[in-house]
């Protein structure tokens, strides 16, 4: 692997479709694949004067579908980490939302803690590494910036949401539920780069229309919004670093 300078920020977005409209608006070149032959793709620029990396996670070369939830976010990370060396990383994306918790579709998101609902294991010691609670720190200013709200993302490598997980996203008090925060949350930790995590509501999970039909739907307005607030992320100087 060739060794390359610090990347002030290191932006990670499940589907390329998220990345789109961000690609587009503040014009990131393609430079390849982030480690060679597999299928994570890397795009930069340089915004506002800071070196912006982002990456996808590509596409399945088996089943030719964007490569969503927690495998792969965690494996892209930690080698987006070693070659860019990142001051920060954002991860991107869309999310379920609670209408029980006051969640809309649209609401924007600065999760300020991780953690995920479908890892399950009773043993102690091992219990509270399943769920795999991580914060993610940043000022009031910055969310205010972004017209964020913030809470509790869960993740986990489901779209839809069993009963017991179901429980456990209201034992969570989760605001947004997810495929990759809280993978992406632990390589962070350990590396020690710091983390943000901003999510656009497509779906309600309390609600009785399908989620996948929700999220069709509502996935262009998601990401333009995505688009808008990470354009201000870049440019902002309420950054944890
Ligand atoms: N079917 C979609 C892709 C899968 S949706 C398509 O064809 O484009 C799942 C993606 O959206 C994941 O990356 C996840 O992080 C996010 N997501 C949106 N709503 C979600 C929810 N209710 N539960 C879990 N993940 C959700």
């Amino acid at each position: 692997m060739t060794h390359s300078p610090a990347t002030d920020i290191l932006l990670q977005v499940a589907l390329r479709a998220e990345a789109q409209p961000i690609i587009d608006g503040e014009a990131l070149r393609p430079i390849g694949p982030v480690v060679a032959h597999c299928p994570a793709q890397a795009f930069a620029n340089s915004v506002a004067n800071r070196s912006v990396v982002l990456i996808t996670h590509g596409s399945d070369p088996l089943h030719k579908c964007d490569r969503i939830g927690p495998i792969a976010a965690a494996t892209t990370c930690a080698a987006a980490i070693a070659r860019f060396h990142p001051r920060l990383i954002v991860n991107i994306g869309t999310c379920g939302g609670f209408q029980s918790r006051g969640g809309a579709i649209g609401d924007l998101h600065l999760a300020q803690r991780l953690a995920f609902h479908d890892q399950r294991v009773p043993i102690a010691g091992f219990r509270e590494f399943a769920r795999g609670e991580t914060d993610a720190p940043h000022s009031d200013a910055l969310r205010a910036e972004l017209g964020a709200l913030g809470g509790l993302c869960s993740t986990g490598g489901s779209l839809d949401a069993t009963p017991q997980d179901r429980a456990i996203l209201d034992e969570l008090e989760a605001r947004c539920k997810d495929m990759e925060a809280a993978a992406i949350a632990l390589v962070a930790r350990d590396w020690q780069v710091p983390l943000l995590v901003l999510k656009c509501v497509t779906d309600l999970v309390d609600n009785p229309e399908a989620v996948q039909d929700a999220f069709l739907r509502n996935l262009r307005h998601a990401t333009m919004q995505l688009a808008s607030a990470t354009a201000a992320l870049l440019r902002s100087n309420n950054l944890p670093w």
